[in-house]
């Protein structure tokens, strides 16, 4: 039996987790859940899955949640706070950890994992952008296996030969895909007013608010440019970005002999969260099969098509973060955590949060971070000057 952690087990990746994890009882056992303050979906998750350990992050959920488990005779041990999601992602008796909280906040968690030889399931591609190499070099040293959830980065690990001393010599480029979002199609103007319920309302996936609005702006996408340049050791140059707004094909890989190899399935997280929990094995997932007969065409777009260049700008700052100074990740990544969320409280306007990021960016100088706590103090630091920011703008 494999003890499962799984780190916020409320959001969208934390719920398709469990119901791959409710497939498969007969080989993984969850250990612990945690979540921010959703106490109800909390009591609901621990009743069927019956976790030795519940983490929320603030005591008063914690203790509300612990007396309604002890009224439903549960054993369930409630902690909370941020240190207690290190505590349940290191524990010796867990052997794999999803990482699904989103943004920075579960970064010190992945660390623990990572450094406690985990195995661990990466859907929480922030903790990576702010970590960068501090996160990979606590993955070496803990003898961890790092396997990435986010669809794109589960295409390509699929697509690369098992064996990783081939990757470096054989790998051309990387190709993510990306749908475009919804705004793919609209004037870069109409973009600038876009709602926060039109920036959530994703063509082909259904998730959390944060990577919602940041697949409006293609942000997302920036950071699994970072991501991809950490996972799998290659040249920010070497990783394209390719718009295909049918989500069929997940990502690719071009070889040196330029022939390519992609993966294709549903658009359905279960898909790349089965293989993650059963890797190198196989299991079902719950996601549908694709009906190729039902398929007419398949569509593909530059991003360096002049609007596109106009509708997404914070795409391009992928590449311009991965070449300046080290850290830089971490400053854009804190940056725009702070401007989507004025975006959605209705603060600053859709294309504003692109103002916060460079400005934030163009703002800080700092020397480059070597440990955890001067990423975290770098990443408090930008998130301050970005609120600065956002204030300005908001009067
Ligand atoms: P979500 O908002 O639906 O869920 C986030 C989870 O994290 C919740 O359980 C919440 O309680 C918890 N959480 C939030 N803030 C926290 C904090 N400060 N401390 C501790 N826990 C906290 O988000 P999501 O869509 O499930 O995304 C989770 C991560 O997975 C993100 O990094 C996202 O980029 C990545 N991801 C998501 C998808 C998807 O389809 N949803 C796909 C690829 C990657
Ligand atoms: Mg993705």
């Amino acid at each position: 039996m494999q003890q499962v952690s799984v780190l916020g087990s409320t959001g969208s990746i934390g719920v398709n987790t469990l119901d791959v994890l409710r497939r498969h009882t007969d080989r993984f056992q969850v250990f612990a859940l945690t979540a921010s303050t959703r106490v109800d979906q909390m009591v609901e998750q621990c009743l069927e899955f019956r976790p030795r350990y519940a983490v929320m992050v603030d005591s008063l959920s914690a203790t509300t949640l612990q007396s309604r488990l002890r009224a439903e005779g549960m054993s369930t041990e409630v902690l909370s706070g941020a240190h207690a999601l290190s505590e349940v992602a290191s524990h010796p008796d867990v052997h794999i950890v999803m990482a699904a909280i989103v943004g920075a906040a579960g970064l010190e968690s992945c660390i623990a994992a990572a450094l406690a030889g985990k195995r661990l399931l990466l859907a929480n591609k922030e903790a990576l952008v702010v970590g960068g190499n501090v996160f990979m070099s606590a993955v070496e040293r803990g003898g961890a296996t790092l396997l990435p959830i986010d669809s794109e980065h589960s295409a390509i690990f699929q697509s690369l030969p098992a064996d990783k001393s081939l990757w470096k010599a054989s790998v051309d480029k990387l190709i993510l895909t990306a749908s475009g979002g919804p705004f793919r199609t609209w004037p870069t103007s109409q973009i600038a007013a876009a709602t926060p319920e039109q920036a959530c309302a994703h063509p082909n996936w259904v998730m959390g608010r944060k990577i919602s609005v940041d697949s409006a702006t293609m942000m997302n996408k920036a950071l699994e440019v970072i991501e991809a340049k950490y996972l799998f050791n290659v040249s920010p140059r070497q990783i394209d970005v390719l718009i295909h707004p049918q989500s069929v094909i997940h990502s690719m890989v071009q070889y040196v002999d330029h022939s390519v190899v992609a993966q294709l399935g549903t658009p359905d997280m279960r898909g790349p969260i089965a293989y993650g929990l059963s890797w190198p094995e196989r299991v079902e997932s719950g996601a549908a099969p694709l009906d190729f007969s039902t398929m007419s065409s398949w569509t593909f777009e530059s991003i360096r098509d002049e609007q596109h260049q106009s509708r997404f700008p914070g795409l391009f700052l992928a590449w311009e973060t991965l070449e300046g100074q080290s850290g830089s990740t971490a400053v854009l990544n804190a940056a725009n955590e702070v401007a989507v969320a004025a975006f959605l409280n209705r603060e600053i306007r859709f294309d504003q949060i692109y103002t916060v990021n460079r400005a934030t960016l163009n703002a800080l100088s700092y020397t480059s971070p070597h440990d955890l706590a001067a990423l975290l103090a770098l990443d408090a630091e930008a998130r301050a000057v970005a609120t600065q920011h956002c204030r300005a703008l908001s009067t």
